[in-house]
């Protein structure tokens, strides 16, 4: 699995839910099918009336969320930027031209007054995979993004005792010294840190 590939089956999935956060710092999601992919970036339309549109220019974070038919959950978190001017009807044009319904929301010129681009270049991917044993998951940068580290490690203080392993769903502990955690196969469901004898077991991130 890469970004470009989560891009894709993002693509595929085609209805994503877009999440930000309003003025008063609550959470505010909504579905959005007007987007654009390229390798590793992707262009999405909206109107500059919307609540959402503002939220984008006075805060810019959003995660896009695809779940796909074959338990895949695809996550992309990232700083969404309005394109330039002179690039904005070109964009309208490619999105309107993808998604043919478009032009039965705004026909005519509406569009391109109302109309705004946002852009996605640089951001992070977590590909989540549960319909697989031991489940998969992994984080991919996107364009100069980072990757951010989660879930949970096991340090130096660990005894060995072997307890972890016992209560870990996906028998993703390897015994060693000290025990190591398969990182790509976790579930995150913090098992391990509590029935821990010593708290050898940290979160990371
Ligand atoms: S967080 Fe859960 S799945 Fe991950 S290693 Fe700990 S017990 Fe196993
Ligand atoms: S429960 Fe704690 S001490 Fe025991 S093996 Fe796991 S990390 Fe090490």
């Amino acid at each position: 699995m890469d970004a470009k590939t989560c891009l894709q089956k993002l693509r595929y999935v085609g209805v994503l839910a877009f999440a930000t956060v309003d003025e008063q710092g609550a959470p505010q999601i909504r579905n959005i099918s007007a987007i654009h992919y390229e390798q590793s970036a992707l262009y999405f339309f909206t109107a500059r009336g919307k609540d959402f549109c503002s939220q984008l220019l006075a805060d810019g974070r959003v995660q896009i969320l695809g779940y796909t038919k074959y338990k895949e959950m695809i996550r992309l978190s990232a700083r969404a930027r309005p394109v330039r001017e002179a690039d904005r009807e070109k964009w309208i044009d490619a999105i309107f031209e993808e998604q043919p319904y478009l032009s039965n929301v705004y026909p005519g010129d509406t569009r391109t007054l109302a109309g705004m681009v946002f852009e996605i270049t640089d951001g992070e991917i977590e590909y989540f995979h549960l319909g697989v044993h031991p489940i998969f998951r992994e984080r991919y940068p996107i364009g100069g993004g980072t990757v951010t580290e989660k879930g949970y490690r096991i340090t130096d203080a660990c005894i060995g005792c072997g307890a972890c392993a016992a209560h870990c769903p996906q028998q993703c502990i390897e015994a060693g010294t000290p025990y190591q955690i398969q990182q790509e196969h976790c579930l995150h469901c913090g098992n391990c840190q509590a029935v821990c004898p010593v708290r050898a077991v940290e979160r990371r991130g």
